[in-house]
């Protein structure tokens, strides 16, 4: 028996790194998934993937999260295709500053908002469910930054990403009292450094990559399934009276 039997999940992100690997484990946990993102031929490919598998109900969207009636659409979408929807996993983000203030506020902050103002009503109307968000370490402290020669401060967009993943938590926090009578759950997750495309760049010098090691003092970076599992938790009933929380899944990153 698995943990989300019977459960439809909808996961944006999930062409890539912590949504596919989401995505992939809560189908083996007995979830139907529809796979979203802004690249459909990833999240077709982790569909792909999911049905074979097993015989789990996977499909894929497009989706821009930074749209709202993209991210409006989906919920019925996900209905119409997988017959219910119980969990919605806020999951696409950018990394960094290299996007700049304007693209990385509408991505990784109105894009979760579009979810929750969207999709926490649409599941109080079917009797609840669960939200999970995609925060970050840099959600819950500053980032100390890799030494690149430019002073950070006049990076353009410098410290876009540290506010848009603080946003992230205080809208978990806000719609998980805003909706939890309705039977609706929002909870966040917090990871460290995850080994993903997103951290590639980081990852190409050995002398940066021992530096990320370094900051988080169980001495490695996360894997993609860490977060899955956590996910996975947050979206079954094992976490029922679990609601409004930041979880830090970060090899004690966040712990001195
Ligand atoms: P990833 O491998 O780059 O996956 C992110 C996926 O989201 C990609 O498929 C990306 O498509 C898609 N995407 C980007 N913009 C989108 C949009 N506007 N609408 C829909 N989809 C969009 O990154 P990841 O590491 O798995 O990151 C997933 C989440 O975890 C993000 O919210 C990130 O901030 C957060 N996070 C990651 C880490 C880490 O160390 N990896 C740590 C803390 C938090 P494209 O590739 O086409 O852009």
């Amino acid at each position: 028996m698995g943990k989300l039997d019977g459960k439809v999940v909808l996961i944006t992100g999930a062409a890539s790194g912590i949504g596919r690997a989401s995505a992939i484990r809560m189908a083996l946990e007995g979830a139907a998934v529809m796979c979203a993102d802004i690249d459909l031929n990833g999240a077709r490919d982790t569909a792909i993937r999911i049905a074979q598998d097993g015989s789990n109900a996977a499909a894929s969207l497009e989706l821009d999260v930074a749209i709202e009636a993209d991210v409006k659409a989906a919920l019925q979408t996900t209905v119409d295709e997988l017959g219910g929807l119980n969990v919605i996993f806020n999951n696409a983000g950018i990394g960094g500053n290299e996007a700049g203030w304007d693209k990385t506020i509408m991505v990784n902050l109105t894009g979760v908002y579009h979810g929750l103002f969207h999709g926490a009503p649409f599941l109080a109307a079917r009797g609840g469910g669960s939200i999970i968000n995609t925060a970050s370490v840099a959600g819950l402290v500053g980032l100390t930054g890799i030494q690149t020669g430019e002073p950070a401060e006049l990076q353009p967009g410098a410290g876009a990403y540290v506010a848009a993943k603080h946003g992230v938590t205080g809208l978990t926090r806000q719609y998980a009292v805003t909706f939890a009578l309705q039977g609706v759950r929002v909870n966040a997750i917090a990871p460290g450094y995850i080994e993903t495309p997103m951290t590639a760049p980081v990852r190409e010098t050995e002398e940066v990559e021992r530096y990320i090691e370094s900051l988080h003092p169980m001495g490695r970076i996360g894997q993609p399934e860490e977060i899955a599992a956590a996910a996975v938790f947050l979206a079954s009933d094992d976490s029922s009276f679990i609601t409004g929380i930041v979880l830090p899944v970060d090899g004690g990153y966040t712990a001195r």
